[in-house]
């Protein structure tokens, strides 16, 4: 099928299609954070990386991610929420879902875990900011869930991607984290390392997707200094890059 998310190509979409569109930005095209980091060029950074992609950044929709595993239906009112002033972003949210077209979603990471949901029968998108608290209140599965109910997608249909994130070659984390994510730790030199990815990845396997219709970038942020922003490396104040999903 021409749906399937494919490995990152040069524009650095993951998938492009009649349909959908799915790309995310690295360090190279700046900041687009409009509250972390230096946010000065920002918009304009928005706008030379979608513009080309056919998006228009005007009407982005953004959320004011609090590392929950609340999802918001994004409908036709909610075009352009947070993409001029972070203020007019959707609340307290970490997951977007829509079948409306021309309206993209975005999300912002610089460590997390970004996850494309695409539902190629019913034409639905959902786009997942998978911290690992998130990722602990099981937000990926969620999203499924809510695409069933909303859309009636049927998990076996799914195509999904994992954007850019810190993998387990450096997302050291404590030995509390055995009982939060039991499964999921890899040790390395006495020290645990947390898959974030895995994680996730356990979570749509166990919503019914198929393995085989998850794609992986397979990039660490933490690894690649010059590739991406990172929060670990970095801290807060570090710059985001930006996934964006959208219907055409
Ligand atoms: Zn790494």
């Amino acid at each position: 099928m021409a749906e399937c998310f494919s490995a990152v190509n040069k524009n650095f979409q993951i998938l492009s299609n009649k349909d959908c569109i799915a790309i995310f930005s690295w360090r190279s095209h700046g900041n687009m954070s409009l509250v972390y980091g230096d946010t000065c060029g920002s918009i304009a950074s928005r706008s030379d990386f979608l513009t080309p992609a056919g998006i228009k950044y005007q009407d982005l929709v953004c959320a004011k991610q609090t590392h929950s595993n609340n999802i918001y239906f994004v409908n036709k009112n909610d075009s352009g929420k947070g993409a001029l002033f972070y203020d007019s972003s959707i609340e307290d949210t970490d997951a977007l879902v829509t079948n409306l077209k021309s309206v993209p979603l975005a999300i912002f990471t610089a460590d997390c875990l970004p996850v494309s949901l695409y539902d190629p029968k019913n034409n639905a998108i959902g786009l997942v900011h998978a911290s690992w608290r998130s990722s602990q209140a099981d937000i990926t599965a969620k999203t499924v869930m809510f695409m069933q109910d909303k859309f009636n997608t049927s998990p076996e249909d799914l195509r999904v991607n994992f954007g850019p994130a810190i993998r387990a070659c450096c997302f050291q984390v404590g030995d509390e984290f055995r009982d939060i994510f039991p499964g999921s730790l890899i040790s390395r030199e006495k020290n645990s390392y947390l898959d974030l990815t895995g994680v996730n990845r356990q979570q749509l396997l166990d919503s019914g997707v198929n393995d085989i219709n998850i794609s992986d970038s397979g990039l660490c942020t933490y690894c690649n200094e010059n590739d991406f922003f990172s929060f670990r490396r970095e801290g807060k104040s570090c710059g985001r890059m930006m996934s964006v999903l959208m219907l055409k």
